[in-house]
């Protein structure tokens, strides 16, 4: 059910999560604290205006959704969906589950109608601003109310069965919540471009004039790699295919290579790096002896699709079953893990403790090091953004902080 499917198993998204926030801060404490990180990411002057990233297209904005948003997005639409959902166990559940945290929200004295609506819009008024969220714990319905709230949305539940999702002067039904909810934060992010009173605020309103045609969107009209020009610049073509950044992707591999060496030597495995098997011009990452046959373990990065992820381990086993026992660890650039992977755990017998640690460690180095390979991607042709002069601010412009 849904809430098997977002309860992960182990936590290591959330905690990787955080110290990669944590690495990006100390990757650029060199620029003052207040400098919006996407603007050194998209390698732009630091008075770029906050709504800049956000805005539309059409009048010369970025057209990039912001994270905190799309998270109160998301949470919305969901609990609009549960409680619209075709299942009726479902959605009676979650509607039951609903009133049941209104009502304890009203430490029970509730009045006779529920105001549903006027709590999901996370309204305060009939009596709401009563309420308390410690007597109600924490749940999809309290978070959603607060997300509505943040994004100024109204939930309106007056035709029971039909939920109206309405904010300025978009009303969408639940299944289309976020594309609805997306445009509105678009808008709102183009609207506040527009009048800005910097001179990126007189270029949008500039812009903005003529709003019919997608021309300004399309501009660009080379999506080849800007450092190898051979293939579309995707994700997966910078991660893990441009020639130019193997160097970086290297990199990445040793990184999650030294981890599991260090694993296998505590482990009390005697092994061998790189070496490579008599007669052959294989060279195993790391290779052991284990119970007198040879087991080899060669670590791949991949990109982070199930299909390229199985692809890889297939390539491992194919490469190397012939000349003894091959354990493929295939981690995805973006953090996934092959479930096969675990097989070596139970294969070598480690306990879970280090066996999670490692994990944990591995995913990260595999992050970090696409980060690093992103950077330099995107800095390619640019000087060295450590060692450029941070341009003086423009004189009376207001200076915008994130
Ligand atoms: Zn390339």
């Amino acid at each position: 059910m849904y809430w098997t499917s977002i309860r992960e198993k182990t936590l290591d998204f959330t905690r990787i999560r955080t110290r990669v926030s944590r690495i990006t801060v100390e990757y650029y404490s060199t620029v003052p604290i207040n400098q919006p990180i996407n603007g050194l990411i998209c390698n732009l002057p630091n008075h770029a205006t906050v709504p800049f990233f956000y805005a539309d297209r059409r009048v010369g904005g970025l057209g990039t959704c912001r994270l905190t948003d799309d998270a109160d997005i998301w949470t919305i639409a969901r609990a609009a969906q549960l409680l619209t959902c075709r299942d009726p166990t479902v959605r009676n559940i979650c509607r039951e589950q609903l009133h049941d945290t209104i009502r304890r929200g009203f430490r029970n004295e509730h009045p006779g109608v529920l105001p549903v609506g006027e709590y999901l819009s996370g309204s305060v008024d009939g009596g709401l601003y009563r309420l308390r969220y410690a007597e109600a714990g924490s749940n999809l319905w309290t978070l959603a109310r607060q997300a509505a709230k943040r994004l100024g949305v109204r939930i309106d539940v007056s035709g029971d069965e039909n939920i109206r999702i309405v904010a300025d002067d978009v009303s969408v039904s639940p299944v289309k919540a976020v594309r609805g909810l997306r445009k509105v934060a678009r808008q709102r992010y183009t609207r506040d471009l527009i009048s800005d009173k910097s001179h990126q605020g007189v270029v949008a309103t500039g812009l903005s004039l003529e709003d019919k045609s997608k021309d300004m969107a399309r501009l660009e009209q080379d999506t080849s790699c800007r450092r190898c020009g051979k293939e579309n610049e995707t994700g997966f073509h910078v991660l893990n295919h441009c020639e130019e950044g193997l160097q970086l992707a290297t990199k990445r591999h040793n990184t999650i290579q030294d981890l599991l060496e260090s694993l296998l030597v505590k482990q009390g495995h005697d092994v061998t790096i790189n070496n490579a098997i008599p007669g052959q011009r294989l060279r195993p990452d790391v290779e052991f002896q284990l119970s007198g046959s040879r087991v080899m373990v060669d670590v791949v990065v991949c990109f982070d699709q199930p299909g390229s992820m199985e692809n890889a381990y297939q390539r491992k086993y194919d490469k190397y079953s012939s000349h003894g026992r091959i354990l493929p660890l295939v981690v995805g650039s973006l953090g996934s893990w092959y479930p096969r992977n675990d097989e070596i755990r139970s294969i070598l017998g480690i306990n879970g403790r280090s066996w999670g640690a490692f994990r944990f460690r591995a995913r990260l180095a595999a992050i970090q090091g696409s980060m690093d390979m992103v950077c330099a991607h995107f800095h390619h042709g640019a000087p060295n953004p450590e060692a450029e002069d941070i341009p003086p601010l423009p004189v009376e412009i207001p200076y915008p902080v994130d």
